[in-house]
């Protein structure tokens, strides 16, 4: 039995108290990673940004709103975890500057200067103990294999899964599993309950039995 931290969900990042950056992400893949889990007798930890699926009673469920407040509570979680999936889609970006009070129109339009967020993956992976584990998932829209090999090792993942822009908010997802020696495990077409059972099988088998 493994205690996997799952990131899941978009994140929010505001610029006036009632406006904010976002993206598309719906946690669908995070819950079905978490049931995948549970279903394998593992302990779940899932920090979420704001979504409206519901997550597994038996997980425990961390609410965040920023990319900032993910990687604060997910760095808490993975010290005493053995591994983490990142299958949130942070904001890569957050501005500069919070207003204290909502943005008037002026007709002139607005300018956001924009600064980039933590990193949680990257983070995560590069403070890594013996015997712990990092999953990322990449999105590309082009050469999405090289891409995502490279991501993998840039971000220090065991394991990463690369889909493309479609299986944001999406039933589906259509997905390759590259390890971090360069082999392509498997490419998984179907509902996210089957992507998820897909890649517990190959957490299990490299990342999880291979160290007990
Ligand atoms: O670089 P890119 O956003 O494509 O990387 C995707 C992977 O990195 C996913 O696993 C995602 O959860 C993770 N990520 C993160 N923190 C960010 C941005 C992405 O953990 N700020």
């Amino acid at each position: 039995m493994a205690h996997i931290l799952i990131t899941s969900g978009p994140t929010r990042e505001y610029f006036d108290p009632v406006r904010y950056l976002t993206n598309a992400s719906s946690g669908r893949m995070g819950v079905a990673l978490a049931q995948a889990a549970l279903e394998d007798g593992h302990q779940v930890s899932i920090v979420t940004g704001p979504v409206e699926v519901e997550y597994p009673v038996s997980a425990r469920v961390v609410p965040v709103l920023t990319t900032r407040e993910m990687m604060n509570a997910a760095s808490e979680i993975f010290a005493s975890a053995d591994g983490l999936i990142g299958a949130a889609a942070p904001c890569d970006y957050m501005p500069r500057r919070v207003e204290t009070s909502k943005l008037s129109k002026t007709g002139q339009g607005l300018h956001l200067e924009l600064v980039e967020t933590p990193d949680i993956v990257a983070t995560l992976g590069a403070s890594k103990r013996t015997g712990q584990w990092v999953v990322g998932f990449a999105l590309e829209t082009d050469d999405l294999r090289f891409r995502s090999i490279v991501k993998m090792s840039k971000k220090s993942c065991d394991m990463i899964v690369s889909n493309r822009p479609q299986a944001m908010n999406a039933m589906d997802n259509s997905v390759e599993i590259l390890f971090k020696d360069g082999r392509l495990l498997e490419q998984v077409d179907g509902p996210k309950s089957i992507v998820a059972r897909a890649i517990l099988r190959w957490i299990d088998q490299l990342l999880i039995k291979d160290r007990s």
